[in-house]
């Protein structure tokens, strides 16, 4: 049957809720007005209670989230230090190759796509760098790595540099983790937390948001290494009300009218409910025959791996006949992976829909699925059965 409506059940961008939407939709405010003010420190206060930092200090940039990492960095990691970028997948791998352009000497440490990064092996890579050199001046990580559906234990991982290296930066990639997972950056000891709008926050693309330890702020990289992305002259900015430079002011409206669909119960139930959502997803997927592909897997995408013989851009493009846009796997996991996602304004009625589409889908390409099959798993999870 034709579908009558699309829908994006990808890591980003996001269904996005009819509220944030009529908001993006009014003729844009000054940003130099009152009006505008208030809107910044509503859309402000939403960043903070995500970040589970009261009353805590979150810059909102016009970007993307790579914009938001690169500022990030640059606003905590001194010119031409040592880092160490953990990656094992696509965006933890992006990291590095950014501290390599800004001229940084780098120690990758890594492990295969789908596995989780040992705390010990990153910790032993900065011990190991420091004792041969340099002290290593910053350590980047992957909270949520979108292209492997990994979770990384970022807390763990921290702790563990933290013991070897106590005055490396460790700077965090939680675009797919902030709203979504529970994230603590100050108890966890983490100095730069980086979020993007069109993932776990209900908006489209165009914001990046950064979070600075108190020890960043009060030793920031002197002299600055960027204008347009200086989060530190940001943050001082925000804070009075106001931006450096014009900023996307129609999606400000929308970040400050998007609490009561993240925020309504508080973080911690939004973060109880996207972890349901996404053990709903997985656990179709394995009743359908796929494979989780993830070690520990991330709430914000179920990465599946397709069976021997079943082709994932096929599977992809059975969804998208459907009107559904998930996503495939990235680089060399393209023919096996498929990694839908509910990180958008979705819930319950989402996840059974994809479940049901998922059965149809496969049966499409040739598989031998049940209908209910994959649809029974995600109600058991969402039900509490
Ligand atoms: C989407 C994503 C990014 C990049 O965000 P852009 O907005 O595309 O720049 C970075 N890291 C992770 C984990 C992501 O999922």
């Amino acid at each position: 049957m034709k579908p009558v409506k699309t829908r994006l059940a990808a890591p980003g961008p996001v269904e996005v809720p009819p509220a944030v939407l009529q908001a993006m939709a009014r003729p844009p405010l000054h940003h130099r007005s009152d009006a505008f003010a208030t809107q910044l420190v509503e859309a402000r206060s939403v960043l903070a209670d995500l970040a589970a930092v009261p009353g805590g200090d979150v810059a909102i940039l016009s970007g993307n989230g790579t914009t938001a990492f690169e500022a990030a960095f640059l606003a905590t990691v001194p010119r031409g230090a040592r880092v160490v970028a953990a990656h094992a997948g696509k965006f933890g791998a992006r990291w590095a190759t950014l501290a390599r352009t800004h001229g940084h000497p780098v120690v990758d440490v890594t492990a295969p796509w789908g596995a989780a990064l040992a705390p010990d092996a990153i910790a032993d890579a900065v011990a190991e760098a420091g004792a041969s050199g340099e002290p290593v001046g910053a350590v980047t990580l992957v909270h949520s790595e979108t292209s492997t559906g990994v979770l990384h234990d970022v807390a763990a991982q921290a702790a563990a540099v933290r013991a070897v290296a106590p005055h490396a930066r460790i700077v965090v990639d939680a675009v797919t983790s902030f709203g979504v997972s529970e994230l603590r950056p100050e108890a966890w000891g983490l100095d730069a937390v980086v979020a993007g709008s069109q993932k776990g926050v209900l908006l489209p693309p165009g914001l990046g948001f950064v979070w600075l330890s108190d020890r960043v702020r009060a030793a920031p990289p002197e002299p600055a290494r960027s204008v347009a992305l200086d989060v530190h002259g940001e943050l001082d900015a925000q804070k009075a009300g106001r931006t450096r430079t014009t900023p996307a002011v129609g999606l400000v409206a929308g970040l400050a009218a998007a609490r009561p669909a993240l925020l309504a119960e508080g973080v911690e139930a939004l973060w109880a409910r996207r972890a349901r959502l996404g053990a709903a997803l997985l656990a179709a997927g394995e009743a359908a025959g796929l494979t989780a592909f993830a070690e520990r897997p991330s709430p914000a995408v179920a990465a599946l791996r397709v069976p021997e013989g079943t082709s994932a851009p096929d599977v992809v493009a059975a969804f998208a006949r459907r009107g559904v846009r998930i996503a495939g796997g990235q680089d060399d996991a393209k023919p096996f992976l498929i990694r839908p996602s509910l990180l958008g304004f979705a819930d319950a009625y989402d996840a059974l829909g994809l479940a049901g589409t998922l059965e149809a889908v496969l049966r499409e390409v040739g598989l031998d699925v049940p209908y209910g099959a994959a649809s029974a798993a995600a109600a058991e999870v969402l039900e509490g059965a």
